[in-house]
């Protein structure tokens, strides 16, 4: 059978690979999205939630600024997307706020804040550090052991998974093909000119998005590219609704649309071990109850772990083949706050057919030590 021809291939159907494909069909292009099954490894459906920008990017400016640009188009993202599928993303930045529950937390994070800000140069980089009587004027309930916070305006959190299920949603209703149980298992490459091999059949398009999560690590050298992702496991716990309203969120504990609390999460060099550690769920709560000792009233409802896709310096990898031009790649850590940046701003690149000079910082060649050298 002649394979399915569209103008745009994208693998994976997660968050990144979503956001993607929801920007080329938004650009016009007939696109093509290949899940896997639902044994999938999916960070997309078991992550934190927050639109975050204020650790982003030590060391790497351009990361900092990529993020930023993320958040704010975080805004026309989520509006867009409830108008076409009204389906509420429950997105707030109201700023954010990381807290420090020892003296030598907070000296270290205003040191790594400092460096931060002068990292950005004349892009700037706003931030506050707040010591603890401040604080509990701007969030209830704050526990005597949190010493002060970092906080930054650009900071906030969604719904993550009513953002997965916009995103897919608004892709299929604007004409976008999605295709489950598509594990792509081979394929060929040309420049501009690739086909793919999945169970649901073989497709074929001038320009394809590898957008596999960890998948991509087996999928890139297929299209003359790299993708170095680990997985790194992060363990979530969710209380019962609470009446208490946190007006913002925490890196570790924020209050969903529902009214639940998210308390997490954790960083295990575990590798693909998807399993829950009690000890680790237990320093989880300890330091939500140190924060906020109110949430010690609460049950645990739910609590699961996930893989998170994680580059060898944690940043986000986007590359276009030079030895097939049209083959695109896109990893990344944090895929919830990059949503805006990946529907917006680099689908349209996608369409373009070149990436913009911002990205080429992102480019796995990073890791070729003696191509560098
Ligand atoms: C515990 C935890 C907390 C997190 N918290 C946050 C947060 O607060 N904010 C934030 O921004 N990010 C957060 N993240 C990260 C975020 O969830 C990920 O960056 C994002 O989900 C990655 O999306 P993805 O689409 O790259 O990968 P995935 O969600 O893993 O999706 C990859 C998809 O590709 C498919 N696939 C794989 N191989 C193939 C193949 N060969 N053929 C076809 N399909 C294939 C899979 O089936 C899957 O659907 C967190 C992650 C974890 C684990």
């Amino acid at each position: 059978m002649p394979p399915r021809t569209s103008d745009a291939i994208v693998i994976g159907g997660g968050l990144v690979g979503a956001a993607i494909a929801w920007g080329l069909r938004g650009q016009g292009l007939e696109t093509v999205l290949l899940d896997e099954g639902d044994i999938a490894f999916r960070a997309s459906r078991g992550n934190f939630g927050l639109v975050w920008v204020q650790s982003k990017g030590l060391g790497a400016p351009w990361y900092q600024r990529w993020t930023r640009g993320s958040a704010g188009e975080w805004p026309a993202l989520a509006a867009d997307l409830g108008a076409r599928t009204g389906l509420d993303l429950a997105l707030q930045q109201p700023g954010g706020a990381h807290l420090c529950l020892s003296e030598p937390e907070f000296e270290d994070r205003a040191a790594r804040m400092a460096r931060m800000q002068s990292e950005a140069g004349n892009h700037g980089f706003d931030y506050r550090m707040i010591r603890a009587k401040e604080l509990r004027e701007m969030l209830p309930g704050l526990g005597p052991s949190v010493v002060g916070a970092s906080w930054t305006p650009y900071d906030g959190h969604v719904g993550p998974l009513a953002l997965l299920q916009a995103l897919h949603r608004a892709f299929t209703e604007a004409g976008g093909a999605y295709i489950p149980d598509a594990r792509v298992t081979g394929g060929t490459a040309a420049p501009n000119d690739f086909r793919v091999e999945t169970a649901a059949g073989a497709f074929a398009a001038p320009r394809i998005v590898l957008a596999a999560g960890l998948g991509n690590a087996d999928l890139a050298p297929r299209f003359g590219l790299d993708a170095p992702v680990r997985p790194q496991r992060g363990q979530i716990l969710v209380t019962e609704r609470a009446r208490t309203i946190l007006p913002m969120p925490t890196t570790t504990v924020r209050q969903t649309g529902e009214g639940t609390i998210m308390l997490g999460d954790s960083m295990e060099e575990v590798g693909f071990d998807t399993r829950q550690a009690p000890p680790v769920m237990a320093q989880i709560a300890q330091r939500a109850v140190l924060s906020f000792p109110w949430i010690a009233e609460l049950n645990i409802v739910r609590a699961w772990s996930a893989l998170r896709v994680m580059a060898p310096d944690g940043l986000p990898i986007y590359d276009q083949s030079d030895r097939y031009p049209g083959a695109f790649i896109a990893n990344c850590h944090s895929g919830v706050t990059l949503a805006g940046a990946h529907a917006r701003l680099l689908a349209p690149m996608i369409v373009q057919g070149s990436l913009d000079p911002v990205l080429a910082p992102f480019s796995a060649k990073r890791f070729d030590v003696p191509h560098a050298a």
